[in-house]
């Protein structure tokens, strides 16, 4: 028995979404804490904590290993949840899914698997301003080590055809900003980097969470992203690439389950996805995450996507009543980030949790795109289908009762 079955296979009712039904599966929202820090992690909802507590307290067992039942239905589930990973982003195959620990590890492992040996010196990695470090720092890492040189991009299509050379062995883009929420156009990015025979690596992190996305149709080489963000469990990761790439890369750790022999003469890896999967997986974290997927099933994204956005819509209007207000991200993005002239990011976040009101302020781990944008942090709410207006209407008298003390 799987835990948990195939989306294909659930007898599901059709789709639907009701912010109040939606709501009602966050336990975390009975604190009677106002949430808007999801673009750092999301709630969780009951599907998956339940989930994750039947594997500890019941099903607990290895996977891929041991033959007894309950190690073979965990085993099972994982091939499941693979599957359904790439059903979700139109994968051709669940071998093209690895399963790492976030976004941030799969990054580095095609820096480390496919990017060093490939590189040579003078080569070059086309990164955008925009991103995350996690999609900066394995390219500037690996550029070290083998003498290639990361080119900064300011993630305009245009400029990227300026850029593209016959040096240019890799693009890095982000499918969503977390700290603008801009979405680059994928499907540009796309032709005018293989164009120029080179790979295409997207960071999904914040992208999946709001938007679609088919890996095949895009022809993207490399995705990744993070279960937590995704509602899911924290410490798992994924990283998607084309098959005929992962057949060409290096293995990168080593440890069981990565290897078909192996003696002190050396070893002979195991097949894909596993080569990459040293050492035993986080098998909670991907039954918890398979139980998202399915749950995931349930809901209308459209209709869970143009109320978020409604909301986000709303949630700007109120902050233009303010003045000294400068904005940094685009219109219509359930991420709004913005200062408020002469008072501290970080004081504000500090009193707005004594309201019990969830915030993310700083540099956003973009330190490059905070430059451009003038600042040295900036505040950010973030939000999700789970949100609803009387966040929104508390978060904006708490800010101006904060403003109060502050000015
Ligand atoms: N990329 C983006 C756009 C992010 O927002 C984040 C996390 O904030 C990451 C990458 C890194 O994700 P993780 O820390 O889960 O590896």
């Amino acid at each position: 028995m799987v835990i948990g079955m195939g989306l294909q296979d659930l007898n599901l009712p059709n789709k639907y979404f009701t912010p109040e039904q939606f709501r009602a599966d966050f336990p975390a929202l009975n604190r009677h804490c106002v949430y808007l820090d999801s673009a750092a992690t999301a709630l969780k909802p009951h599907a998956m904590i339940d989930a994750t507590l039947a594997y500890y307290s019941e099903n607990t067992a290895t996977a891929q290993r041991s033959l007894h039942n309950a190690a073979l239905q965990v085993t099972a589930t994982i091939d499941n949840a693979r599957q359904n990973v790439a059903n979700l982003i139109h994968a051709q195959s669940s071998d093209e899914i690895i399963w790492t620990r976030g976004t941030t590890e799969s990054f580095n492992l095609i820096a480390q698997s496919y990017a060093r040996p490939l590189l040579q010196s003078g080569d070059e990695i086309i990164v955008s301003e925009l991103e995350h470090h996690s999609n900066l720092l394995p390219w500037l890492i690996v550029a070290g080590q083998t003498g290639a040189k990361v080119i900064q991009w300011s993630s305009d299509v245009n400029e990227l055809s300026l850029l593209m050379s016959a040096k240019t062995r890799i693009v890095a883009i982000t499918q969503m900003s977390n700290v603008t929420g801009f979405c680059p156009n994928l499907e540009a990015i796309s032709d005018i980097v293989h164009q120029h025979n080179a790979i295409l690596v997207v960071d999904g992190a914040q992208g999946i969470v709001h938007h679609n996305v088919d890996v095949t149709a895009l022809n993207i080489d490399f995705y990744a992203f993070s279960a937590h963000k995704l509602y899911g469990p924290t410490g798992l990761g994924i990283l998607y690439g084309k098959r005929a790439l992962f057949e060409q890369m290096s293995v990168w750790h080593g440890g069981g389950k990565m290897l078909k022999r192996t003696s002190f003469d050396g070893f002979i890896q195991e097949d894909l996805p596993y080569r990459f999967e040293a050492g035993t997986p986080n098998i909670a974290g991907i039954v918890g995450f398979n139980a998202i997927l399915q749950w995931l099933e349930r809901w209308d994204s459209n209709q869970a996507e143009h109320y978020t956005k409604q909301l986000a819509d709303y949630a700007k209007s109120q902050l233009n009543k303010l003045t000294d207000i400068q904005f940094y991200s685009e219109d219509h993005s359930p991420i709004i980030t913005f200062n408020i002239n002469h008072i501290h990011h970080n004081d504000i976040a500090i009193l707005l949790s004594e309201q019990n009101i969830a915030i993310r302020t700083g540099e956003l781990c973009a330190q490059p795109l905070m430059n451009k944008l003038g600042c040295h942090g900036a505040i950010r709410l973030s939000l999700m289908p789970y949100n609803n207006q009387q966040d929104v209407d508390k978060f904006i008298s708490e800010l101006q009762n904060a403003i109060e003390i502050l000015v």
